[in-house]
């Protein structure tokens, strides 16, 4: 998981090139493998976001007159630069975030995806014309809204960027990104090699900063639409800022995943798939399996659950967590589910990962004996803790799963198509998994969760973001045939 970094102040990227300030407050950023800092980076001020957006809306003026055949290409070379850099970008992205490089890989690749999608807007924006009246034909056009802004968290410094702006970007806009103050390096190199792909000047632009800068973005008339990703408190707070000052703002928020464990589950693959939901990225995924839902005649899958948990190398199979706050919350749900009464049958407290001594470590972390009430089954902890409620039946466990405010995903192992079937109709979640731990959608499906996990209509990717980030206009023409000229003149 090593890497070399050059440590230096990364400036905020706008117009095709670094802007470098020097009135604004830094912020360093930490590696959670070792503590070490590995960059800094200024915080957007009220001139810093002026810049970006004048830069923007420069870039919109060439960008959004590309026909669309033009801007695609644009997108397939960046793909080509982002695998022909992958060694450098998972390197960077897993040092800043603290996960693995193969998980850094993985989720760029995730990204890659998207921006495949992106490049089969041409064959996919299907204008649609209609004759509806003898001569008369009316036509939808899709338009680009503008200058929109990505506003991204820290768990997938690259995937979650690559949600949003290849499509908005194939659909014409020009894009301001504020990625996560705690992992602001992977999207400037995103943004190096947009523009390395020929993007022009100011279609993409980068600005690091926090909760000030957010506000600036959403209160900014030029921006015309906002995609979030993050907590729910955050996700919630923006989309009413945002659509308070007339933006189309589509947040997805935070996650509590039930995963159901039928007695007549597959035992191996159940365990192994339970396990890698859990504890991929550190638990740290919004599509990560929090609550185990053991249905009664399941217990000796539970047994092999805990042997594949208590096998995980931390540091090794399982990076660290974001940040010292991150590890201290973490920990804190495992001692007082303890100090309540529940079992640990895997604890991960306290662990020490050798030569990585001040790195940000939890180990993998299994609790029995959780009651459907406590907070460490209804918290969203977003750490590789896993929480065992035993419950008698399939609805018994469908009625926790439901009752959560929640609704990203949620998943059952069965061997039984029906039982597979009644789960899914009834589960309230966008997104479920049938023997499938993390039911990700693979583009062309779209990502997108239910509940407190979204705010605003649909979903991240796919169509609806097609929808999301353009405006159509209808078209209505009459010609006479007969004539060869428009009826009117
Ligand atoms: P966060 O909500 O703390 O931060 C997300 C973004 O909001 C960051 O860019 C941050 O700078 C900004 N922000 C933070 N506080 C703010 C405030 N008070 N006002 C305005 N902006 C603010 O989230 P995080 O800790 O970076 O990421 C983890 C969260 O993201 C988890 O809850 C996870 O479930 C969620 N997440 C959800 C999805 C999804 O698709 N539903 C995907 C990934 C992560």
């Amino acid at each position: 998981m090593e890497t070399t970094l050059d440590i230096t102040t990364t400036a905020h990227y706008i117009g095709g090139k670094p802007f470098p300030t020097v009135h604004e407050r830094t912020h360093d950023v930490y590696s959670p493998w070792n503590g070490e800092i590995i960059g800094s980076v200024s915080l957007a001020t009220e001139s810093t976001i002026d810049a970006a957006i004048e830069a923007a809306q420069q870039g919109f003026k060439v960008w959004g007159n590309t026909s669309v055949k033009n801007r695609v290409q644009v997108l397939f070379k960046f793909k080509q630069l982002v695998e022909e850099n992958m060694a450098e970008l998972s390197a960077l992205c897993a040092a800043e975030n603290g996960k693995t490089v193969a998980e850094a890989k993985a989720e760029i690749e995730k990204g890659i995806e998207v921006v495949e999608y992106a490049t089969s807007l041409p064959q996919i924006l299907g204008q649609q014309m209609v004759e509806v009246s003898s001569g008369v034909d009316c036509q939808t056009k899709r338009f680009p809204l503008g200058v929109v802004v990505g506003i991204t968290p820290f768990n997938f410094p690259a995937m979650v960027p690559m949600w949003m702006f290849p499509i908005a970007l194939a659909c014409g806009n020009s894009f301001i990104l504020k990625a996560s103050e705690q992992v602001p390096l992977t999207p400037v190199k995103l943004g190096e090699l947009l523009t390395k792909a020929g993007l022009p000047d100011g279609a993409f632009n980068v600005v690091h900063g926090d909760k000030d800068a957010v506000n600036l973005l959403l209160e900014n008339l030029a921006v015309k639409a906002v995609g979030f990703v993050g907590s729910s408190k955050i996700a919630k707070y923006v989309y009413e800022k945002g659509t308070l000052s007339g933006k189309r703002v589509l947040a997805m928020g935070g996650a509590k995943n039930h995963l159901v464990v039928m007695p007549d589950a597959d035992p191996e693959l159940t365990a192994k798939n339970v396990v890698a939901s859990a504890n991929g990225c550190a638990g740290q995924r919004c599509m990560a399996a929090s609550v185990l839902l053991m249905v009664k005649g399941s217990e000796p899958i539970l047994e092999k659950i805990q042997v594949e948990i208590a096998a995980i190398r931390t540091g090794i199979d399982m990076g660290a967590v974001i940040s010292p706050v991150a590890k201290e919350r973490i920990e804190g749900y495992i001692t007082r589910a303890e100090a309540n009464g529940a079992k640990l049958l895997v604890d991960g407290r306290n662990v020490v990962v050798e030569g990585k001594e001040n790195g940000y470590y939890v180990g993998p972390t299994l609790i029995d004996g959780v009651m459907a009430s406590d907070e460490c089954a209804c918290d969203e902890i977003f750490g590789p803790v896993l929480s065992v409620v035993r419950v008698d039946s399939l609805d018994e466990a469908l009625v926790i799963e439901n009752a959560n405010p929640y609704g990203n995903a949620a998943a059952i192992y069965t061997s039984n198509g029906g039982t597979a079937r009644y789960f899914s109709e009834r589960a309230s979640a966008g997104m479920i998994g049938v023997n499938v731990g993390v039911p990700v959608p693979r583009e062309p499906f779209s990502f997108g969760g239910w509940n407190d996990s979204r705010f605003g209509v649909g979903d991240i990717t796919g169509e609806d973001a097609i929808r999301f980030w353009t405006q159509t206009k209808k078209i209505t023409t009459k010609w006479e045939v007969s004539a060869g000229k428009n009826w009117m003149s």
